[in-house]
């Protein structure tokens, strides 16, 4: 899949539409969730061009990979939701339901999240 420089989340990196930020470095943008899942929801997304979790790491720099991680863990000690624990999701195509194609984290916690997916055979 090619890189719909027009996704939402590109549109937020530049600045054309906001996000309630909550911290940005050279290579991570941290913003809350629009549509939040937990009392705690949010996304980290890379300043790079990067689809999906897949394109990401077989196309990112070492550098790149290194300080968007180091990145999410930052996050999660800032929202404090380390202590009590939280989720990392990451959502890739379509069956696993992501919507914005630009590469992102989801951070979820705040209260106790169940089980992790149910499963009908
Ligand atoms: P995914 O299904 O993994 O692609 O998740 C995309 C997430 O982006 C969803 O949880 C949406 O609620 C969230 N989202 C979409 N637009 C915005 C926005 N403008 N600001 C913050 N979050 C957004």
């Amino acid at each position: 899949m090619s890189y719909d420089s027009n996704n939402i989340f590109a549109r937020i990196l530049r600045g054309e539409i906001p996000c309630k930020k909550i911290c940005e470095d050279d290579y991570s943008l941290a913003f809350f969730d629009i549509n939040p899942k937990a009392p705690v929801h949010a996304l980290v997304i890379p300043k790079g061009a990067y689809t999906s979790y897949e394109d990401f790491a077989a196309n990112a720099s070492d550098a790149e990979i290194t300080g968007f991680y180091r990145a999410v863990g930052k996050v999660a000690k800032q929202l404090e939701v380390t202590n009590e624990g939280f989720r990392i999701i990451i959502n890739s195509g379509v069956n696993g339901g992501q919507e914005v194609p630009h590469y992102h984290i989801h951070i979820l916690g705040g209260h106790s999240l169940g089980p992790m997916l149910s499963h009908k055979s």
